[in-house]
């Protein structure tokens, strides 16, 4: 079994939940006492979310290659960044490394051509939903139409997971709220919805809508299990 190396604490709350599903994954697949090896860096979010606001990316991209650089150097066998938004930088971490970086985008757009969606709903930070690093890569790569809610919806994504989610708060009139955009994305037509951020799974679940949600945290830490066991 290959060591999964996580990049995490962005939040914590969601990396608890990668940490877990890895582990399960790999039970499930192997049985007995069979457990996920996992090398991890937890960062400190706050630092993360300043430099995020004040919009220092490179800054940003120096810290994470950096923290990086220390999994590969600890003898992980390839990298998750447990998080979407922070893929803004995976260029620059992708290139301080030696060992391959499993892309969210690239799992969560091969687990949606799968099931044949060809246009597609977005929700994350204003950075995911708003910039071209993630969505291009949808669209360029996989011939994916993306739609994104319109900008007040968009806003109170945004503020629900920085001031609720990141902080483990689940709230009832949040859930409403998120599952009135998703309604409103399947009205202007896409065939599925991607909670293109690791903490929003904690929020709605697939039983809550009509429309099929892809869960980022999810599917990123099923292919980190499918890599690591092949
Ligand atoms: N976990 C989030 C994401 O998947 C947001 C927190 C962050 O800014 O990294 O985008």
């Amino acid at each position: 079994m290959k060591t999964i190396g996580m990049l995490g604490g962005m939040s914590w709350e969601s990396t608890a939940h990668y940490y877990q599903a890895l582990n399960q994954g790999v039970k499930k697949r192997l049985g007995g006492h069979h457990s996920a090896e996992v090398l991890m860096r937890s960062v400190d979010f706050s630092s993360i979310a300043e430099k995020q606001e004040q919009g220092d990316w490179l800054g940003l991209a120096e810290t994470l290659a950096k923290e990086a650089k220390k999994l590969e150097v600890g003898g992980a066998d390839f990298l998750l960044i447990c998080t979407n938004t922070m893929h803004k930088v995976a260029p620059e971490i992708e290139q301080s490394l030696n060992i391959p970086l499993l892309h969210i985008a690239d799992v969560t757009a091969k687990a949606l051509a799968q099931s044949g969606v060809t246009k597609v709903g977005l929700l994350g930070t204003a950075f995911t939903m708003e910039q071209d690093f993630y969505k291009k890569r949808l669209i360029d790569d996989f011939s994916i139409e993306v739609v994104v809610p319109n900008g007040v919806q968009r806003k109170l994504i945004h503020d629900v997971i920085y001031q609720e989610l990141v902080h483990g708060i689940v709230n009832s009139v949040s859930k409403s709220d998120f599952l009135v955009v998703i309604d409103d994305l399947r009205e202007r037509g896409v065939e599925a919805v991607i909670l293109g951020c690791t903490e929003i799974a904690m929020l709605v679940q697939p039983q809550d809508t009509v429309v099929p949600l892809f869960d980022t945290t999810e599917l990123h830490a099923q292919a980190a299990i499918e890599l690591a066991l092949a």
